[in-house]
């Protein structure tokens, strides 16, 4: 037991137009109470795509709800002459809590490097969002037992010229990229080791504050039947979950498995 608070994170990806996020928040709301689960227990989120973040928070605080939401990604820079980027401070207005920083799949599709990850955590930390900073591995890395120090060097690089008073509130997900999507989910020991890892490193850098304070998520084909399992060690503190966050009463279902 830590003094961490569970967090879960439901990442739709590009999935659920604004009409189908109200109706899948809707549904979320409801399953998590008759699930009897508040926020004592847990912090629930959903991650939807930019166009139903006004949606998404017109639901929840019209109707009080204790979900929190965030967004996919964020700009690196300040509002201006930027076409089809989204600044940080459009979605701290719009409410999110959290932004999700250099997921692989952008990471693959976008090719952003760490430097360009860095200093959207930086724009996010910025405007008083929490990133969700996305680290790990390839197949071929892991095969080749250089996953630990692939990670970590990511989660250096992710976080350069950043400070501990400069990154309170940050959360790192561990996402074994060939987890993602493809039903194949780290073990329980794998997820352990690289948590342990990270906080080490964040221990290392920032020091014990920031080390202890700081959430580690584990993501990758996360689902009701397996949450339970990857939350064993003390150093995990939640799930970044993609699929099995796109049905409100799925994800509720995860969440209760969860706590
Ligand atoms: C993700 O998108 O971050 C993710 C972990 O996806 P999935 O749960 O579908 O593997």
């Amino acid at each position: 037991m830590t003094d961490r608070t569970l967090l879960l994170a439901g990442n739709w990806k590009m999935n659920h137009d604004h009409l189908e996020a109200i109706s899948t928040v809707q549904k979320l709301a409801w399953a998590l109470e008759d699930a009897k689960l508040d926020d004592s227990q847990c912090e629930v989120v959903v991650v939807p795509p930019f166009t139903d973040i006004r949606s998404v928070q017109t639901l929840v605080q019209g109707d009080k709800l204790w979900l929190r939401y965030g967004a996919q990604d964020v700009s690196r820079h300040e509002p201006g002459a930027h076409t089809g980027e989204i600044a940080a401070t459009f979605l701290a207005r719009l409410g999110c809590t959290y932004v999700v920083v250099g997921h692989s799949e952008r990471r693959a599709d976008n090719h952003e490097t760490n430097d360009v990850v860095a200093a959207k955590v930086k724009a996010a930390l910025g405007h008083d969002l929490l990133p969700i900073l996305c680290v790990g591995e390839s197949l071929a890395q892991r095969e080749e037992g250089s996953h630990v120090d692939f990670t970590l060097t990511q989660l250096e690089e992710s976080l350069e010229g950043l400070g501990a008073d400069d990154l309170q509130g940050l959360v790192v997900a561990y996402e074994p990229v060939w987890a993602i999507g493809t039903g194949k989910t780290a073990t329980a020991e794998d997820a352990a080791e690289m948590a342990t890892a990270i906080r080490g490193r964040l221990r290392e850098r920032y020091g014990d504050a920031l080390a202890d304070s700081t959430r580690i998520l584990y993501g990758g084909s996360v689902k009701t039947d397996n949450v339970a399992d990857i939350l064993v060690s003390d150093d995990v503190d939640g799930a970044l979950v993609g699929g099995a966050s796109l049905s409100g009463p799925d994800f509720a279902a995860l969440c209760k498995a969860a706590v």
